[in-house]
């Protein structure tokens, strides 16, 4: 990193790398190992963090406690452990990133989580199926209820 001070290239040390704003850029307090003078930079993270676009069309950075959220209301007093969600969140972000490059639907995450969720624990997979997919009445809700029903009788 060129010093803006003495302009010479040599070696610095960075002091302290924080996120700036966009979450997409750092932000680095350095300090120039030939004139000692102190500067800040703002780089590129190269990792490519995959946007998620809403549905009402926006783009937000993929972020795992988003899910995480609506996964603690989902399994409130089930016996679902933090391990257990963390390890599907990461399922769903192996989804994401065998299938996706940049950008995902928000609708395709939902689907995952509801597709893993349904798996781990059924009363916890009714509950976020309710929120996400906004169940317009109690006869949603009990057809979503009814087809969780056949699908464990299908497996006994
Ligand atoms: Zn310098």
């Amino acid at each position: 990193m060129r010093c803006p001070f003495c302009h010479k290239d040599q070696a610095d040390r960075v002091l302290d790398t924080r996120p700036a704003e966009d979450g997409a850029v750092v932000r680095r307090r350095r300090q120039c190992k030939a004139c000692n003078r102190r500067f800040t930079t703002y780089e590129r993270v190269e990792t490519t963090t995959i946007r998620v676009i809403k549905k009402d069309g926006t783009r937000v950075p993929f972020d795992r406690s988003r899910i995480q959220s609506g996964l603690q209301r989902a399994c409130w007093k089930r016996p679902v452990s933090d391990k257990q969600m963390d390890s599907l969140i990461s399922k769903v972000e192996a989804e994401i990133e065998k299938n996706f490059e940049t950008e995902v639907q928000s609708k395709f995450i939902g689907e995952q989580v509801m597709q893993f969720l349904r798996e781990l624990d059924q009363v916890a997979y009714v509950r976020f199926a309710s929120v996400y997919l906004k169940f317009q009445d109690v006869r949603d809700f009990v057809n979503e209820v009814n087809s969780v029903v056949e699908d464990s009788n299908e497996n006994f």
